[in-house]
């Protein structure tokens, strides 16, 4: 497998879904070996594991002074692409731009491209079972053949408890939008979290009811939402995983700290 990057420089612009500001991203081709990092006030950022500051409600890299927030949805597009090489240049703002809450627009205007480069891809095995656990939720990973994913969750007010599964087919999972329940919506407001969301990029869930005209774009949504971001943190690695990683209603901090056990393997 070839590592890979892009053919020309891609902007992304629109609202920061937690900063509410009006943020800009370029993205630069990079040749083998650099990796994905971000460029943030002229200085450098690597989208790996080792530079996330936070985990509240989103993945922010940093580096002390610099911070970009909500990387994720971006990452796992990269990632599903298979684009290991590339130079984020935040130019406005301090997070990635929410577009329509999903990874629909980045895998848009990516999958067309994507360029091969003269270099094989860094590979990590899953040798064994490694996994983390919190009061509620888990998040292991586990040998397999290839790249594989699965969430585990319900939804208040609408399901019990079912899975999603990421197999390969990156259309499965790129269109789900991030989401909030209502009676959640002051604890975000209170932290300063949220500030540009909107029913344009993101779902609002009451209960069993969806606030947004056009409703759910799938039944379970939210889930696959809940695997993109999945994917998008495990992305934080810096290499392919070959392995099956799986979440039992788990989140940000859970994947951070399932990379944390995982870095150890490297
Ligand atoms: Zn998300």
């Amino acid at each position: 497998m070839r590592q890979r990057t892009i053919k020309e420089s891609i902007v992304f612009e629109g609202v920061g879904l937690h900063t509410g500001e009006h943020c800009k991203i370029l993205l630069h081709p990079e040749k083998e070996n650099t990796g994905v990092r971000f460029l943030v006030k002229g200085k450098y950022i690597p989208a790996l594991y080792t530079h996330v500051v936070s985990t509240d409600h989103s993945t922010d890299l940093g580096d002390g002074s610099r911070e970009v927030k909500t990387v994720e949805h971006l990452m796992a597009v990269l990632y599903l692409l298979g684009i290991d090489n590339v130079t984020v240049e935040v130019q406005k703002g301090q997070e990635v731009p929410a577009m329509d809450g999903s990874g629909f627009y980045f895998y848009k205007h990516l999958k067309t491209a994507v360029v091969d480069l003269n270099a094989d891809k860094k590979v990590l095995y899953v040798k064994r079972i490694i996994r983390v656990d919190n009061c509620c939720a888990s998040v292991w990973v586990q040998p397999d053949e290839d790249f594989r994913a699965v969430y585990v969750g319900y939804l208040e007010g609408f399901f019990d408890e079912r899975s999603v599964e990421f197999d390969g087919n990156i259309r499965d999972i790129v269109f789900a939008r991030t989401f909030c329940y209502d009676h959640h919506l002051p604890l975000l407001r209170r932290k300063g979290l949220a500030r540009g969301g909107s029913l344009k990029n993101a779902v609002l869930l009451g209960k069993g009811f969806v606030y947004n005209r056009e409703g759910l774009r799938s039944e379970d949504e939210p889930l696959r939402h809940k695997l993109l971001d999945l994917i998008g943190d495990v992305a934080l690695i810096g290499r392919r995983l070959i392995g099956k990683v799986v979440s039992v209603r788990g989140g940000h901090t859970l994947n951070h700290q399932l990379l944390l056990e995982l870095s150890r393997c490297l």
